[in-house]
């Protein structure tokens, strides 16, 4: 069949990584098979990562995959549109509860009667994810990738026998062969994920109930959201970390006025804290924790613990020995600037390979490493990688924090704006936050930018787009903002970086 016909292009992996650069690979005409495991596409990201724990509004995605004639065109159109939508399916449906619970009445807008359906709710997730995950294999269809379901094995630098779902094997050849395998959740020692009491973030976006106290272990942007997701549901939060500070890569000065934002959500936590002890023998589960340094002990109850200390690349059963592929010591694959391992014709990509672990990150590797197999010219920038927390309010950034241009030696300017005097945010009474930009002093050339407001994650990309071209802040506060929107707050940042701004 066409699995056993030489490809141009194998991609093992069908998440964002993989199932993008399948697409660029047959958009620039080289022949191209995906090899996925799962049983749909989408990855990790569309699964059980982004997606999922941030969805509503997707019901017409859905009705259009689900008729009965696919009508590819309205189908990919609707899907490009709902995945650029910041709505993450849990973080969403939980954020329209809290809303209605604590902003409506502010409003004017009032209920008599408030309820969680959480089965409803799981629903309307599920029903997100498999509609995107099909309109994925709409665009494999549309593009002429061909899809292989099944687990992949190297057998040589061009030969994967795939063990197909269906109980087969086949084997698939490529000229190039791209590893998109991604990553899995990272277990602490002596602490097993059973998924129930003891979940990862896959468990967290389907608890069958609302837990009244949910211990999260680990202070990162999953661990943060999924937090958030089940406060906002009525469960006490208590985060554990062992570092000092949340989100460690976080601009300083936002993360201390983030995590009071969090605290004033009721979540609460405990810094340079480790877990070192788990008892799930009784009904819920006790956490026996100490001071990071060492020092005495304590207990802490939960009905349920979320275990969200980071991810691992994935690279189990792949046979990257049989090839002799390199990994570094975090199991990572290490590859050149062109993303080629060591192995002949062997390339990786997303998760896998160094780099931030980011569903956005994942895709522009994806087409870069499909640029250079296809002969042109491919380039990722990772210092302008957009990173967004998808709480509320959102924090999102690019560039540097003022730490690092500190660390650098950098003279700078920095330039602030709080959203309590922008216009918009004032009138839907939303105003908690502030937009930080950071300029090199001699040129006024945009070095970093952090943004915590509803919707930074959309409104960051001025932002990335301004280092992308080397902007100076000046250039952002020249340009028009259209009024009344949160956009001017990052205008009005830009003014102060180098000038006044108006509004304060
Ligand atoms: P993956 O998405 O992990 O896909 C790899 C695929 O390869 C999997 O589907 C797997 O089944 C398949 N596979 C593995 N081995 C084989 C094999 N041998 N044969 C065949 N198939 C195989 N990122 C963001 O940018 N924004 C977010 O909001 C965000 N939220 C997240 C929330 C959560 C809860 C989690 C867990 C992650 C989140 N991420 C987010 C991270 C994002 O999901 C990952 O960065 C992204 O999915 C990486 O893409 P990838 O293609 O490299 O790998």
């Amino acid at each position: 069949g066409a699995a056993g016909d030489e490809n141009d292009v194998v991609v093992i992996g069908g998440g964002p990584g993989g199932y993008v650069a399948a697409i660029k690979a047959a958009q620039l005409g080289l022949k191209t098979t995906c090899i996925e495991k799962r049983g749909s596409l989408g990855g990790t990201c569309l699964n059980v990562g982004c997606i999922p724990s941030k969805v509503s509004g997707l019901d017409l995605v859905w009705s259009i995959v689900a008729a009965d004639e696919l009508d590819l065109f309205s189908l990919s159109f609707e899907f490009h549109r709902n995945q650029g939508s910041t709505s993450k399916a849990l973080l969403h449906s939980s954020h329209m509860y809290h809303e209605a619970k604590h902003a409506f009445p502010s409003h004017g807008v009032k209920f008599s009667q408030l309820e969680i359906d959480l089965p409803a709710m799981l629903a309307q997730k599920d029903k997100a994810v498999s509609g995107l995950t099909r309109g994925i294999e709409g665009l494999f269809k549309k593009n002429k990738v061909n899809y292989v379901k099944g687990s992949g094995k190297f057998i040589s630098p061009s030969e994967v026998s795939v063990d197909t779902l269906d109980g087969g094997n086949t084997v698939v050849k490529g000229k190039n062969i791209i590893i998109a395998t991604g990553s899995d959740v990272k277990s602490l020692p002596g602490i097993t994920i059973d998924e129930k009491k003891i979940v990862s973030s896959t468990g967290a976006l389907s608890l069958s109930a609302i837990p009244k106290k949910l211990v999260v272990i680990g202070a990162g942007y999953i661990g943060l959201e999924m937090g958030s997701v089940w406060g906002r549901l009525g469960s006490e939060i208590t985060v554990v970390e062992f570092a000092p500070d949340i989100v460690p890569s976080m601009d300083g000065e936002v993360r201390k006025q983030f995590q009071r934002m969090l605290e004033k959500q009721k979540m609460k936590f405990m810094l340079k804290t480790k877990v070192v002890g788990v008892d799930t023998s009784g009904d819920g589960v006790k956490l026996i924790v100490e001071p990071a340094a060492g020092g005495e002990q304590s207990t802490l109850e939960a009905d349920v613990v979320l275990v969200s200390a980071g991810r691992i690349p994935y690279t189990a059963g792949l046979g990257l020995e049989t090839i002799g592929v390199q990994t570094d010591k975090a199991g990572r694959i290490t590859v050149d600037k062109h993303f080629k391992t060591n192995a002949p014709g062997v390339y990786a990509i997303g998760d896998v390979i160094p780099g931030p672990m980011l569903a956005h990150k994942a895709e522009e590797d994806g087409v870069a490493c499909v640029e250079f197999i296809a002969g042109r010219e491919g380039h990722v920038d990772y210092d302008m990688v957009p990173g967004v927390v998808y709480t509320h309010p959102e924090v999102a950034s690019v560039g540097k924090t003022e730490e690092q241009v500190k660390s650098l030696g950098v003279a700078y300017r920095v330039g602030k704006f709080p959203f309590m005097a922008n216009s918009r945010a004032k009138a839907i009474d939303d105003a908690d936050g502030l937009v930080k930009i950071l300029a090199e002093k001699e040129t006024d050339k945009i070095l970093g930018v952090h943004i915590m407001s509803p919707n930074a994650g959309e409104l960051i990309h001025e932002a990335v787009l301004a280092l992308q071209y080397g902007a100076s802040s000046e250039d952002i506060a020249r340009t028009c903002h259209a009024h009344p929107t949160m956009s001017e707050a990052v205008k009005e940042a830009a003014m102060a970086t180098y000038d006044k701004p108006i509004h304060i």
